[in-house]
């Protein structure tokens, strides 16, 4: 086995982690996602805000995702991270959440038995 072999995961294509195109939709309280493996998430805005990986929601400390209650149902501005990532403004006036396409798509409630528990993502 080669070195590239062993560094490259062909489990998961990479396309899955790679948004075309971000449509936020406050009138039905969820963003809807197109990747570039062809797939459409639907991620109602509370679940993404509940998720928030940013160290205000989620502290310095080691450890699984934490849940953050919330009842947020709109963001008011959806910002491009170099090409690796999308900064939510949400209404709850939170600002600081910057989520990076892995984490994003790994939030799809369509695709829960796929990606596993929010929790066990991996902290950023
Ligand atoms: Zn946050």
């Amino acid at each position: 086995m080669t070195a590239i072999d062993k560094n490259n995961d062909k489990s998961v294509d990479k396309r899955a982690f790679a948004a075309k195109d971000v449509q936020v939709k406050n009138e039905a309280g969820v963003v809807v996602v197109q990747w570039a493996d062809s797939h459409m998430s639907t991620i109602p805005v509370e679940r993404l805000r509940g998720w928030c990986p940013c160290a205000v929601c989620q502290g310095h400390e080691a450890g699984a995702l934490k849940h953050v209650p919330n009842t947020c149902k709109a963001i008011f501005d959806a910002e491009l991270v170099g090409r690796y990532a999308i900064h939510f403004k949400f209404a709850d006036g939170h600002d600081t959440g910057i989520f990076r396409w892995e984490h994003l798509r790994k939030l799809d409630p369509a695709e829960a038995e796929r990606w596993g528990p929010p929790e066990s993502s991996l902290r950023f």
